[in-house]
């Protein structure tokens, strides 16, 4: 199958990874909309809302509050926010959880320094 987010599982395609477990992984997104916007997905593919396991979405709820955490305190972000798409909005078809830094003022930053802060 050609899912990106399946390679990047697999280490097929590199990525900024911040967490990893048995059933979830989490990465800093490539095009991100603030620094430190983060996806959380499964390690079994699946597409949506929808089919997600029901454990697995709810681990995935519980981790998204833990990464939220880490990013917001490393990046001195003042809030953030959740976004998950569905149906023609949804780019990459593998279900992910946006967990999204928001800043008081626009920020720009080199998504490796982004990474260096988040992880040192
Ligand atoms: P969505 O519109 O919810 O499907 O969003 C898909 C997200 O995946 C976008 O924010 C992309 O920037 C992000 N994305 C696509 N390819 C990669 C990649 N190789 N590594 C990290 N993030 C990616
Ligand atoms: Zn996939």
């Amino acid at each position: 199958m050609d899912c990106v987010f399946c390679k990047i599982i697999k280490g097929e395609i590199p990525s900024y990874k911040l967490y990893e477990d048995d059933l979830i992984m989490a990465f800093l997104d490539i095009n991100p909309y603030a620094p430190g916007h983060t996806l959380i997905i499964p390690k079994e593919h699946t597409l949506d809302i929808n089919t997600i396991p029901e454990e697995t979405l709810n681990h995935i709820m519980k981790m998204a509050k833990d990464m939220a955490k880490l990013v917001t305190s490393k990046l001195d972000a003042p809030g953030f926010t959740l976004i998950q798409n569905n149906g023609f909005v949804q780019e990459v078809k593998h279900f992910h959880l946006h967990v999204i830094p928001k800043y008081r003022k626009n920020l720009e930053m080199d998504i490796k320094d982004v990474y260096k802060k988040i992880t040192h």
